[in-house]
This record gives structure tokens, C-alpha cells and sequence, in this order.
């Protein structure tokens, strides 16, 4: 099969979401096309156009009643889901080109020569958003409708979702909890918000074994994520062998970010993305797609979006980072290797792990 250039969804529309004084700002999505430009990545991929999910595609994942809820405070002129969650006049197109712009995406991986790899920078986030419920900035669940849409459009059978967020993707959790032909690994940090994702909630019914967590303590780097990825992540996911891997890829653990306390950089994001990559051309055809999650520094997250376009791309162009990141490389601390040793314990009765 012929491959073109990685895609790239983004829209205008992503940056009308503006919810005032708020870290999860269109200020975000500025600053990484503001990056991009710098970086004339526009010559090295094919744009891929968003369109908005319909009724019928984001009814996969939502309840009806929260659909018509969101249009009917978008209609009013907006509101608050909650604490953090805000919906302006313009939220409710927004999300829906959100979730829909990751729908081009997986059409055009399943295409015969549309791009495999593809980057979606797409607002407002969706990993905290329940079928029912918006949460924590996030009003439609973007990648639970990118992979029900590949299993019920393109009828695959199964579809990897791996959230490096460093915020755990509860909403995700919640749609794919009691199902195996999606594949939910989350690697985040505790304690943290939303306080969900224990190492213990693996599933329930047909998905037990289907939920992976990796909850990490602060201060976690590269070397922590690199090392759960080589030794938990990565053999569940070729055991599993999906035929689409989508990356719920935030960037909030990044060292300079306001609201983790973790230390990556993305240079450790660019090595991630790059295992993924590997492992979507070794079992799914080279269908890998990154969606924007959290990342809430604006130099940073352009830097982190370049690394994981430049490495699930090819593209040989990144390199570069905020200043005044950790210096030098060190071991996986012992505590992260300890939940990683508990984690191959209880998911090792399932998967090939020893
Ligand atoms: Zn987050």
C-alpha cells in the first residue's frame, strides 16, 4: 500500500472554543501552529479537513439528552458542565469538528492512499468527557468516537487506545471499561485529578484485562514512561495486536507544564511516539493517530506535537525543547519500577509479560 505524507486535522474553529481566563485556552492551539509555521511543517504534510461528527457518529459514545444539552447551552449563549467546564456559544461546533476532524483522520488511514500516521490538533479536549457528562475542559470524548467509528465503520475488531496524558482519561475508561475490542492503557500521575486510574481497575466483564492503569508518583521522567512502555505497554499491545492506535496525546507532563508535576521532555514524547509508530506498522498497518489532549505551556506543547508529528511521520525535522529541562539522564526510580513490577503481576495472568 502506498503511504503519502502523515496528516494533519486542525480547523478555526477549534480556536472559537474560548472559555476567558482559562488553562485550557485556544492560546494552546496558537502557540503549536504558531511552531509549525516556525517549522514549515505545512510543506511536509496533507491537511486533512475536519467536518462535524453527526448526531449519528457521536451517539456511539454520548446519551442523546447531553448532545441536546450541550446545543441548547451553546444556543443560550453557553454555561458551565461544571467547575472547569465551560460551554461558550461556539463550544458546541467546536467539539463537534473535534471529534469529526479525528474522524477524517481514521477515514483516511483506512483509505488506500490516504496517510497512515496522522496528528489531530483539536480542541476542546475530550479524554475526561463521559457518555453523558462533560468533564475537565472536555465536552465530547474524541477518541471514543474515532475508535468506535473505526470498529463500526471500518469493522475492525480491535483498536489500542494509549493516553499519556498526565491527567487519567476517566471518560475514556468509562465508554471501553466492559468491552475487549478496545484496549485502554492509561500512564498518569497520582495523586491527580480526576483521582481515578488505579493500578487495580483492569476491567469488568468482557473487558477485565482490558484496562490497563500505570499511575505514577511526581516527578516521573523519560526513562520512567520509556521503561512502562518496553516492559508493560508495549508487550500487552503486540499481544493484543491492534489494527488502529490512537494516541490520546497530552502533554502536561512535561516538565515545564503548570499543572503536572512530572518531568518529561519531548524528546522523551518524540521516543514514545516513536514506539508507536513501530508498533502500528508491525501489527496495524501503519494506522497510528495522536490526538491533542492536555498541555497546558505553550512553548512547550508546540515542541511536544512537533515530536510526536516528526516521529509517527518520519519527517526528520524535530529537535528542540524549552530550556531549563532535566539535566543529564538517570535510571527509572525504584518506585516507578515497583508499580510496574505490580502491574506485570496482576495484567501477567492475561498477557505475555515474564
Ligand atoms: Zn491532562
Amino acid at each position: 500500500m502506498t503511504r503519502c505524507r502523515p496528516g494533519l486535522v486542525t480547523d478555526p474553529a477549534y480556536l472559537e472554543h474560548a472559555p476567558g481566563n482559562w488553562p485550557e485556552s485556544p492560546e494552546r492551539l496558537r502557540g503549536v501552529l504558531d511552531r509549525f509555521a516556525s517549522s514549515r511543517v505545512h510543506d511536509l504534510v496533507k491537511l486533512l479537513a475536519a467536518r462535524p461528527a453527526t448526531d449519528r457518529e457521536l451517539r456511539r459514545v454520548h446519551h442523546e439528552g447531553y448532545l441536546r444539552l450541550l446545543e441548547t447551552l451553546a444556543g443560550r449563549g453557553g454555561g458551565y458542565l461544571d467547575r472547569d467546564t465551560v460551554v461558550t456559544s461556539r463550544s458546541y461546533e467546536a467539539a463537534r469538528l473535534a471529534a469529526g476532524g479525528c474522524l477524517a483522520a481514521v477515514d483516511a488511514a483506512f483509505s488506500t492512499s490516504g496517510p497512515g500516521a496522522s496528528l489531530c490538533l483539536v480542541r476542546p479536549p475530550g479524554h475526561h468527557a463521559f457518555p453523558g457528562r462533560g468533564t475537565g475542559f472536555c465536552l465530547l470524548n474524541n477518541v471514543a468516537v474515532a475508535a468506535c467509528h473505526a470498529l463500526e465503520h471500518h469493522h475492525v475488531e480491535r483498536v489500542l487506545i494509549v493516553d499519556w496524558d498526565v491527567h487519567h482519561g476517566n471518560g475514556t475508561e468509562s465508554v471501553f471499561y466492559g468491552r475487549s475490542d478496545v484496549l485502554y492503557m492509561s500512564i498518569h500521575q497520582s495523586p491527580l485529578y480526576p483521582g481515578t486510574g488505579e493500578l487495580t481497575d483492569t476491567g469488568e466483564g468482557e473487558g477485565e484485562g482490558y484496562n490497563i492503569n500505570l499511575p505514577l508518583p511526581p516527578g516521573g521522567g523519560d526513562e520512567d514512561l520509556l521503561a512502562a512502555f518496553d516492559r508493560l505497554f508495549l508487550p500487552i499491545a503486540r499481544a493484543y495486536r491492534p489494527q488502529l492506535v490512537l494516541i490520546s496525546s497530552g502533554h502536561d507532563g512535561h516538565f515545564a507544564d503548570p499543572l503536572g508535576s512530572m518531568r518529561l521532555t519531548a524528546s522523551g514524547y518524540h521516543q514514545l511516539a516513536a514506539r508507536m509508530r513501530d508498533l502500528a506498522g508491525e501489527c496495524a498497518g501503519g494506522r497510528v493517530i495522536a490526538v491533542l489532549e492536555g498541555g497546558y505551556h505553550e512553548e512547550a506543547l508546540g515542541w511536544c506535537m512537533l515530536a510526536v508529528l516528526d516521529a509517527i511521520g518520519e519527517l526528520g525535522i524535530a529537535g528542540g525543547d524549552v530550556p531549563g529541562g532535566p539535566i543529564g539522564k538517570s535510571a527509572p526510580s525504584q518506585e516507578v519500577a515497583r508499580r510496574i513490577d505490580l502491574a506485570i503481576a496482576i495484567h501477567g495472568r492475561r498477557w505475555p509479560l515474564h
